[in-house]
């Protein structure tokens, strides 16, 4: 299927997009365009506007900040994977990102636009949420900086702002034990539900409308799993508790790379 009719808009940098953002009617930000693109063809998402921040130069780096590592909105999930900092920093972020579809999907999608999309059933929020991450939003009123604990509002929804873009997601060193384990039906496919586990925190994922920090004591406290075709309710309930049950073995901290 074709997308519906958009005005396209490519900004040369970051000052531009945001003000391109901020005076538009109905825009959205494309990044990889691997959650964006579908949507449009399948008419699910219908923006008057796209503003493409791939011509942005310098908007690709990884660095280390604040004891933690710091990507900005062009970097790719691919370059995560095969970055040596992120493998001394934050090993777990680098196993998570090796669950995100195939490798030909993380070649173009980026760490921040899989954040933001902020699928329930995504990898890359419920890490941000475990290590206790934060995300950098600007826009013509300035930065503000966004934890992760406050980020995730609903099944696709963030507290960012229409006018805002994610410039950057900060990711704090690795705690040990970390893991992250899911269930999906084949591989590259959509966690059906998993767990995060950095240290002594655990999110979730798949299990309720955004990851959601768990109590290993009660683990299904609170869940909201969705039942659809993949899986029912009580299945994906009882994919999360064994996985928890996994991820809390004492034994974990020797299998995991942290
Ligand atoms: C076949 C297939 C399988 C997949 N499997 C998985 C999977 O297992 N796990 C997983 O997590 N993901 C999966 N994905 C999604 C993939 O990870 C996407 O790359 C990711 O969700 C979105 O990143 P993107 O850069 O492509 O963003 P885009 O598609 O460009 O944008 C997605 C959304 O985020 C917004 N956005 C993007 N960047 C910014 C920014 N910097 N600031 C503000 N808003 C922004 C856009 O406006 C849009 O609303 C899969 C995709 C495909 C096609």
């Amino acid at each position: 299927m074709k997308p519906p009719p958009f005005e396209y808009h490519a900004p040369a940098t970051v000052e531009e997009a945001c003000g391109l953002l901020g005076s538009l009617e109905d825009a959205k930000v494309l990044a990889g365009g691997q959650s964006l693109i579908p949507l449009l063809n399948f008419r699910l998402a219908r923006p008057a506007h796209l503003v493409d921040v791939n011509r942005i130069a310098g908007l690709d780096r990884i660095y280390e900040r604040d004891g933690g590592v710091a990507m900005q909105a062009l970097v790719r999930q691919a370059a995560v994977e095969d970055s040596e900092l992120v493998a001394r920093v934050c090993p777990l972020l680098a196993d998570a990102v090796r669950l995100v579809a195939h490798r030909v999907i993380r070649n173009r999608g980026t760490v921040c636009g899989s954040i933001a999309h902020a699928d329930p059933a995504s990898e890359l929020p419920a890490v941000l949420l475990a290590l206790g991450g934060q995300i950098v939003a600007r826009s013509t009123r300035g930065d503000r900086t966004i934890p992760a604990s406050e980020l995730f509002a609903g099944v696709f929804e963030t507290a960012l702002e229409p006018d805002e873009l994610m410039v950057e997601a900060w990711f704090p060193a690795s705690r040990r034990p970390a893991v992250i384990l899911e269930e999906s039906r084949r591989h590259g496919d959509f966690a059906l539900a998993g767990v995060v586990r950095a240290g002594e925190r655990l999110a979730l994922f798949g299990v309720a409308a955004t990851p959601v920090l768990a109590d290993p004591r009660d683990p299904a406290r609170g869940l909201q799993p969705s039942a659809d075709l993949e899986a029912t309710a009580e299945f994906r309930l009882h994919l999360v508790r064994a996985a928890m049950r996994v991820a809390c073995l004492p034994t974990i901290s020797a299998t995991t790379s942290a």
